[in-house]
């Protein structure tokens, strides 16, 4: 691998495909598989992640908003695209687009038939979601009735899926929560299916729910985190490969002495002699201040170096007065051995926080290792 000369997130794309090839160990052949490419890929970059996986055994993608799935489209992506999270102000891009809307209350379904109709489609398909436990967006299983009535009576949409999310599928703790999720997904799904008279796909887990849940499976499953490398758990994590190394350089190395300070607000003052490195990668670049004041570390020459007082915006100083390193050095912020996920706890954060937040500035760089 060539050494890093300025900040940049080298993605690998054979690691995307053993976490894909994992997840699909973990289910049947007759169940779907939708890849969740929200988020640019959960910061690795959209576009490229969804053409690599589309020459995979991938069937659907999903996005959260409708403009990340228009990125896709213009990027070649063919396959079907749910938007989990559309605003109806966007339904006619999303038509223009192709890309298939989650409905979620009865204010956003009529608004869809509305428009749909009007556009004169015919089965246009929509996927209806239902809250079983997470509060968060979805029809209640009172309005199987209301749902099944509006959509028999038009001929602009039918219903491709139906589908719910759970809450703690990570924790196995809250086991029979999420039991109690699928049984009543299982409810509610065959009520909906015997109403409208034909029989949608069927989706409830995340990576988590795969990996937990396997009497969840039903016709898809819908992973994003498992993609990108990271198991929700120390078992799991064994079966995949973070597919992000974010690497950086020195920038300049410093002589502290004893009674100076380090970056704004003097929030590190020193006692004793200090080195310091100052890195080119800061809160603009995803590593927020929660990470300062000793909290996050980097890796350089193989040892933790901690980051001395405040995260500057495109900066941190770091503490290398036990470490041999020069300026130009290169200096690994997490990779497949020290994680995403192990730096993000240190802020008491998760890996979905962290990669995600890696800004757009920062260079992507693909490999196939
Ligand atoms: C983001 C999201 C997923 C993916 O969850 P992972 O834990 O990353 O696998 C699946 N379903 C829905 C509804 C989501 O919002």
């Amino acid at each position: 691998m060539p050494k890093a000369q300025e900040t940049v997130l080298e993605i690998d794309l054979k690691a995307l495909k053993h976490n894909f090839e994992h997840l699909k160990s973990r289910i049947t052949n007759n169940t779907k598989f939708m890849a969740v490419v929200k988020a640019f890929a959960y910061g690795n970059d959209a576009c490229e992640i969804a053409c690599y996986l589309q020459n995979l055994p991938v069937d659907y993608f999903a996005v959260a908003f409708v403009h990340e799935g228009v990125k896709l489209r213009k990027a070649g992506i063919t396959k079907p695209i749910l938007v989990l999270h559309p605003q109806a102000a966007n339904f006619n891009i999303l038509i223009e687009n192709c890309l298939e809307p989650n409905l979620y209350n009865t204010k956003i379904l009529n608004e869809f038939i509305t428009i749909a109709s009007a556009e004169k489609l015919t089965d246009y398909p929509i996927h209806i979601k239902f809250n079983t436990g997470l509060n968060r967006l979805g029809f209640s299983e009172n309005d199987v009735n209301t749902i099944a009535f509006r959509v028999k009576e038009t001929s602009a949409v039918k219903i491709k899926s139906v589908f719910s999310h759970l809450a703690a599928s990570e924790d196995l703790n809250e086991r029979d929560f999420t039991i109690s999720q699928i049984e009543t997904f299982k409810k509610i799904t065959e009520a909906i299916a015997t109403q409208i008279g034909y029989k949608p796909l069927l989706h409830i887990c995340n990576t988590s729910g795969i990996l937990n849940y396997p009497e969840g499976h039903f016709d898809m499953v819908r992973s994003g985190i498992g993609l990108y490398g990271f198991g929700n758990s120390e078992k799991e994590n064994k079966n995949f490969k973070p597919i992000g190394t974010l690497k950086t350089i020195i920038s300049q190395i410093h002589d502290i002495e004893k009674g100076q300070s380090v970056g704004y607000n003097r929030a590190f003052k020193t006692d004793a002699f200090l080195r310091t490195a100052t890195l080119p990668i800061g809160h603009a670049d995803g590593i927020g201040r929660q990470y300062g004041k000793g909290k996050g570390y980097v890796i350089i020459n193989k040892q933790r170096a901690y980051i001395l007082g405040n995260v500057c915006m495109d900066m941190i100083m770091v503490d290398v007065t036990n470490i041999d390193c020069k300026e130009g050095d290169e200096v690994i912020v997490f990779d497949s051995n020290t994680t995403a996920e192990k730096l993000a706890e240190t802020a008491n954060t998760i890996s979905y926080e962290l990669i995600t937040a890696i800004s757009q500035r920062v260079k992507r760089s693909f490999v196939e290792n």
